[in-house]
């Protein structure tokens, strides 16, 4: 069974996009920006996660295109919210565009910058979430975690996009500081005491991880 082809399969089958939704990976070429979107699949997993959870406050970690964003946001009851941190201000700029072509605006909000420093800002000002998700520099990863901890709320949900990094964390001789980030990150969200959790080998692996009461 190939990887690939149970990809293929999930998206054809489990899968609609909005039309929205169907724009962003000609947004990104267009800008030179690489198609680094969460799959199809994925999408349609985040989506159920908010939904299952029940979730009205969600955070994002990296927005690139807005992909997921539209996913996690079309999951949003009526009175729910996304705040997607994001470095650069041209991503927030495309990102807008996928949002507004789900007519999902009035659900979403930007904010640019470094996510650590926004963080920091967002639990100095007392701000609780119940839905994280991480996809931005894998080096920081576990400071980004380790922060969604203090601004969450018992029974918040901590998903982590990319820990199996195409498979470079199972390569021992890769040093890159991503490749270790992700590896300690497995191991964190494995052993951390104030959180349940596992990885899911689903797109490039998604950790799930649920915050104890
Ligand atoms: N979640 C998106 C893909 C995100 S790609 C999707 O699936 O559609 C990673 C994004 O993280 C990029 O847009 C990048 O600019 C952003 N990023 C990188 N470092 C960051 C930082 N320190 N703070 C906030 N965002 C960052
Ligand atoms: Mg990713």
């Amino acid at each position: 069974m190939e990887r690939k082809q149970v990809q293929s399969y999930l998206q054809a089958l489990f899968v609609e996009e909005l039309a929205g939704q169907q724009n962003v990976p000609e947004r990104l070429a267009k800008h030179g920006l690489p198609q680094i979107s969460v799959p199809k699949e994925v999408g349609k997993l985040l989506y159920l996660l908010v939904k299952i959870s029940g979730s009205k406050r969600i955070l994002e970690i990296g927005a690139l295109g807005g992909y997921s964003t539209t996913w996690l946001a079309r999951a949003l009851p009526e009175k729910g919210s996304i705040l997607s941190l994001e470095l650069k201000e041209e991503h927030i700029q495309l990102a807008k565009q996928t949002v507004e072509d789900c007519n999902l605006s009035s659900k979403v909000n930007f904010r640019s910058g470094d996510a650590g420093e926004n963080l920091a800002y967002l639990r100095d000002q007392g701000e609780k979430f119940d839905f994280v998700f991480i996809d931005a520099d894998k080096p920081n990863y576990l400071k980004y975690l380790q922060m969604a901890l203090e601004i969450t709320n018992p029974g918040a949900l901590l998903v982590t996009d990319n820990l199996l990094l195409n498979g470079r964390i199972f390569n021992d001789e890769d040093q890159n500081p991503s490749a270790v980030s992700v590896r300690m990150v497995n191991k964190w969200l494995a052993e951390e005491p104030r959180v349940e959790s596992l990885l899911l080998p689903i797109g490039d692996g998604v950790g799930l991880a649920r915050v104890k009461e």
